[in-house]
Parts: structure tokens; C-alpha cells; sequence
């Protein structure tokens, strides 16, 4: 009986660290989604490797590169759908 009591705890905490595992794997996605393809892009990317689509650009007003599914510039705050901050 506690041997089979054992295998159940061991059943039991190898589920759970193989469920830990799993989701260490899952990617970090900070680079959000490629709007040509739809593929995950890295944050330091500039064009899409897949589909050659931009996935950011340079702020018009800071200067600084903003992922273009960003609508608000990350360095000051510009709003790219307005055209003016
Ligand atoms: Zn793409
Ligand atoms: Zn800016």
C-alpha cells in the first residue's frame, strides 16, 4: 500500500515538473508578431527574415525605433496614427 502510494507521488511530481519544463520552453514573445506574415519577431528586428516586411521604424520625432504594431513610440510617447504627438 505505501509502495503504491509512492507511485502516485511520483507519478504525480514528475507530471508537475514536466509541466514547469514545458512552459520554461514557451518563447518570449517581446518582439511581437511580424504584420506581413504573422510570424513571431525578435525585439532587435528590423525587417521580417520570412516575408522581408518592415517591423519597425524609426520615431519621426525622438528618433528612436518603434515596432510598428506599437501605435505609441516607446521613447516618447509619439502617436504614429495622429502624425503628431
Ligand atoms: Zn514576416
Ligand atoms: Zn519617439
Amino acid at each position: 500500500m505505501v509502495l503504491f502510494f509512492l507511485i502516485i507521488l511520483g507519478v504525480v511530481t514528475y507530471g508537475i515538473l514536466g509541466e514547469l519544463e514545458r512552459r520554461k520552453d514557451v518563447p518570449a514573445e517581446e518582439g511581437g508578431a511580424c504584420p506581413g506574415c504573422g510570424s513571431p519577431v525578435e525585439a532587435d528586428w528590423i525587417v521580417c527574415p520570412r516575408c522581408r516586411a518592415m517591423v519597425r521604424e524609426q520615431c519621426s520625432e525622438c528618433g528612436q525605433l518603434r515596432a510598428l504594431f506599437h501605435r505609441y513610440c516607446t521613447g516618447c510617447g509619439h502617436d504614429s496614427e495622429k502624425g503628431q504627438a
